[in-house]
């Protein structure tokens, strides 16, 4: 199921094809690592024979034509690490496959979302999380995982970025979301039964943290007062536009308890996957 890493970039894709990819990087964490050994461990529990690999849609993962895991991005160290996404990522959707990546630290998306809107002219970004990553930049580097949506907003080739799950705002980082014009709808005033109106395509961003610990104790930063696993499958079930890339990020396996966060990873990656699959 896993192709060769050497011949990744390589394979030819149907079109529309969803290609699962991971990118075990954490060089740019400003906490703990980690979070670079999530890819093998997420998809070890998604095959380990505890579940199916049914989406709760009734997609399949295991039989459907145009899911494919393309396996780990072998990646060089620091700022070449972000080229190398950007590349890797691009070179798969210009064969028109929707992605869906599974990370690493945070600090991933920049580069992932960079290659999208090389085909994306209008993308819109939910982003999941306890934090906004939105710093200009963070221990004195501008690729921090806290940074990324701080990149992403300079290029001025998003049309929206909407946060949803805040708990970690701060002055400087409030003004960087006024800044740039974002969306951020705070855990404090988020209320589920209020749709968020979203058009397509769309990028997901699902940062684990923005469960509350109690859900995911397997990441770097624990932030109480978060979601509940089912609070957010439900707003990844309620999206209705086209869904073009996603990535599940900051799950830390040296944190994780009984492999509990990387249970929960892989149901999101199941019901992500799903999604981006009825959607044909
Ligand atoms: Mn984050
Ligand atoms: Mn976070």
């Amino acid at each position: 199921m896993i192709d060769n890493p050497e011949n990744l970039l390589n394979t030819e894709l149907m079109t529309d094809t969803v290609a699962l990819i991971g990118i075990p990087f954490d060089e740019y964490s400003s906490f703990l690592r980690g979070p670079a050994k999530a890819p093998s461990v997420i998809r070890q529990t998604l095959h380990n024979g505890a579940s199916n690999l049914f989406a709760e849609n009734g997609v399949n993962l295991e039989t459907h034509p145009k899911f494919r895991d393309l396996g780990d991005l072998r990646l060089p160290g620091g700022e070449d690490a972000i080229a190398a996404i950007k590349s890797a990522i691009g070179r798969l959707t210009a064969q028109k496959a929707r992605i869906l990546v599974l990370g690493g630290d945070h600090a991933i998306s920049y580069p992932v979302v960079h290659a999208l809107t090389d085909t994306y002219d209008d993308l819109t970004l939910l982003h999941l999380d306890a934090h906004p990553d939105i710093y200009d930049s963070y221990n004195g580097s501008r690729f921090s995982h806290a940074c990324p949506f701080a990149r992403i907003m300079e290029t001025g080739r998003v049309k929206r970025l909407v946060q949803v799950g805040v708990r970690g705002m701060n002055d400087e980082q409030r003004r960087q979301v006024n800044r740039f014009g974002v969306t951020c709808i705070e855990m404090k005033d988020y209320r589920s039964k209020n749709p968020i109106a979203l058009e397509g395509p769309l990028y997901l961003s699902l940062d684990m943290d923005v469960l509350d610990p109690a859900y995911a104790p397997g990441v770097s930063h624990h932030e109480p007062g978060g979601m509940s696993t089912r609070k957010v499958l439900r707003l990844i079930q309620s999206i209705q536009c086209p869904i073009v890339g996603a990535d599940i990020v900051e799950v830390n396996p040296d944190r994780d308890v009984n492999g509990m966060t990387a249970a929960v990873a892989a149901k999101f990656l199941k019901e992500i996957a799903g999604m981006m699959l009825k959607q044909g």
